[in-house]
């Protein structure tokens, strides 16, 4: 009896290191924190230096046709193109989310190339966690503000999950974007009629970043040093979505 009962405790004791050893391990596995340098941004500098009128399907699976790449607007006051000035700030973004440690990869850094909505999704599908849509607005002289636009939690092509990140992004996005910059925050909006954000299989978030049909606006983002502050904001909004404290 003596004996079984020895036993009985070695057997209980080797089974407490056991769990206390496998606890230690688990609880190590969780407590391994996401670093910048795991993620890749992908971003996407809307347009392009001539606008591509073939067609290609809104989403997958769907019917409905939409032109492959519009040509954009252009600043009333300055004259720039909106493929010039989201290329611009894009550079910008990915120099500042390379120095937060981010990896980064762009759909395009030319303005002469000829790329689809659609390819620009699957290129960023392939090899990014989440994907940033950069364009400006056209309106009336007098809209002016940024705006968000993700896909609802009803669209067709995309799943519930990635419907719901996309917002949460766009949200972090707009929020920080217009904290850190001089342009009003006019809010955030669901579209599922955009190509290249039904196409995106990872969270996405398209930021309008003002009017360039707005003197104030359009003046405010040709400046190069608001375009470092549009970038830095932008960054602060990746930050803040993924919960990374940027004063780290
Ligand atoms: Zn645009």
């Amino acid at each position: 009896m003596k004996s079984v009962t020895k036993r009985m405790v070695s057997a209980a004791l080797a089974l407490t290191v056991l769990i206390a050893t496998f606890g230690i391990f688990t609880t190590g596995a969780k407590a391994k924190k996401r670093e910048r340098s795991d993620l890749t941004i992908g971003i996407d500098p809307g347009h392009q230096s001539r606008g591509n009128f073939g067609t290609e399907p809104v989403g997958p699976g769907s019917n409905t046709k939409k032109i492959k790449v519009a040509g954009g607007t252009r600043g009333t006051t300055t004259g720039i193109p909106e493929y010039k000035l989201t290329l611009s700030v894009a550079k910008y973004l990915k120099k500042e989310l390379k120095a937060r440690g981010y990896k980064v990869v762009m759909t395009r850094s030319r303005n002469d190339v000829d790329i689809s909505n659609k390819e620009r999704a699957q290129k960023l599908n392939k090899k990014c966690n989440i994907a940033i849509r950069l364009h400006a607005d056209g309106a009336a002289a007098s809209a002016h503000g940024a705006s968000a636009l993700y896909p609802s939690e009803n669209n067709p092509y995309l799943t519930k999950s990635v419907c719901r990140k996309s917002k949460k992004l766009s949200d972090a996005l707009l929020t920080q974007y217009c904290k850190g910059t001089d342009i009003r925050k006019n809010g955030l909006h669901a579209r599922d009629d955009l190509t290249g954000t039904n196409w995106s299989s990872i969270p996405v978030a398209l930021l309008e970043m003002g009017f360039m049909t707005n003197p104030s606006d359009d003046t405010y983002m040709s400046k190069k040093k608001n375009q470092k502050k549009m970038a830095k904001a932008m960054a602060d909004g990746i930050d803040k979505y993924y919960g990374f404290n940027n004063m780290e």
